[in-house]
Order: structure tokens, then C-alpha cells, then sequence
């Protein structure tokens, strides 16, 4: 594996601590490179970014505009099909959702799937939950981040000198809370009728192998 910058301890349990408040967002991002690409440079197939602080100059500030500008550069192949996963501390913001939800709709050999550790409700950028719901209609997948996810970024992107993840007090409860809350925004048209749905404690987040990180990448 090609040595890369990997974030430090505190900097991963201070922004995705799920019961914490962060001001900054941070996003570590996965690329599962398909047979045949030569687009995307060694090694950047993993990494992280964080937002630009708002006083540092020029446009883009967000993580994820950061994220769209990195993959954007990388002019990658259309015949190809790539898969990314972004793990954000908060979700985005109306303004960076419909940003991406523009850059599916014009990158249809690209599929991504979110997990955010919080969802980021503040309207000062517009309307949050819109901008959820315009994300996945264009075929983004969207859920929050669990202990397995967590665990997975430990180990995927933490300098974490071979120590485990200590999962934090009120982590699953926390996460849970925050599905919910995602379930919601995400199916509002629901008929109020309908009794919801019953899903087994187990499997709080219902869904194909959406959840399964383990995949066939390697
Ligand atoms: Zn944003």
C-alpha cells in the first residue's frame, strides 16, 4: 500500500464523535477503482479533506466541494463504472447536496454513497432536507455512519499506531436516533395513514448490501 496521510487520533474522535458539535466537516472518501483506469493517480484512491477555514481566500469552502474539485480533476474514464464512498462528519449542506446531486447527473460512470456521522441541520444555506432528497434521486445513497462504519474509517484513514476504535459512550444509541431522523427526511411522501414499517432492533437501517463495506474491492 502507498504510504499516505492518515489523520491523527484526536482530529478523527474530535469531528466524528457523533454526540460532539464540530465546527469543521471532515470527509474521507473511498474510490473502487475498476479494471482498466489509469485516471485516478496512485495512491489517491483514499484519502480525506477537510473544509477550508472561511478566511482563507477563494471559493470552495466546503469539503465536499473540495471532494467534487479533486474528482473532477481526475477526468475519469467514462467507459468505466467507479464506485466512491464518502464518510462526512456532518452531512451536506443544501448547497453542496445539489452540487452533487449536478455532478451524478452528469457522471452517470460514477455512483456514490454517503455515510455521515451527523446530519447538518442548519438552514442558513437553504433548505437541508431538500437537498437530502435531491441527492438521492440522483442515485446517491444516503445513510448515517454505525460502529461498523466508524470502525471502518479507524482503521482505513486514523493513524492509529495499531490501536483498536474505542467506541464512545451513546455511539449506537446516537446513531440510531440519527437513522431515524434520515429515514424521515428521506421519505417524507409517506402516507401518515400507514403504520411504519417494522424492522427487527437489529437491523435498524433496512436495505439490500448497501451496509456491507467489505465488498469485492482488492
Ligand atoms: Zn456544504
Amino acid at each position: 500500500m502507498e504510504a499516505r496521510c492518515l489523520m491523527d487520533e484526536d482530529t478523527f474522535t474530535e469531528n466524528f464523535n457523533n454526540v460532539n458539535w464540530p465546527r469543521k466537516t471532515y470527509l474521507c472518501y473511498e474510490v473502487e477503482l475498476p479494471d482498466g483506469d489509469s485516471r485516478v493517480p496512485p495512491g489517491w484512491d483514499k484519502g480525506f479533506l477537510c473544509n477550508k477555514p472561511v478566511h482563507v481566500a477563494g471559493p470552495p469552502h466546503d469539503a465536499e466541494m473540495r471532494f467534487l474539485d479533486l474528482i473532477s480533476s481526475w477526468n475519469l474514464d467514462q467507459k468505466l463504472r467507479y464506485r466512491v464512498t464518502c464518510f462526512i462528519s456532518w452531512s451536506p449542506c443544501a448547497v453542496c447536496a445539489q452540487r452533487l446531486a449536478e455532478f451524478l447527473w452528469e457522471n452517470s460512470h460514477v455512483s456514490l454513497r454517503i455515510f455521515a456521522s451527523r446530519i447538518y441541520t442548519k438552514r442558513k444555506y437553504g433548505d437541508y432536507e431538500a437537498g437530502l432528497r435531491t441527492l438521492q434521486a440522483a442515485g446517491a445513497q444516503i445513510a448515517i455512519m454505525a460502529s461498523e462504519e466508524f470502525e471502518h474509517c479507524w482503521k482505513t484513514f486514523v493513524d492509529h499506531q495499531g490501536r483498536p476504535f474505542q467506541p464512545w459512550d451513546e455511539l449506537d444509541a446516537k446513531s440510531r436516533y440519527l437513522s431515524e431522523q434520515l429515514q424521515h427526511i428521506l421519505q417524507p411522501t409517506a402516507p401518515p395513514s400507514l403504520p411504519p414499517l417494522y424492522f427487527p432492533p437489529s437491523h435498524p437501517v433496512p436495505g439490500p448490501s448497501f451496509r456491507s463495506l467489505r465488498g469485492s474491492s482488492g
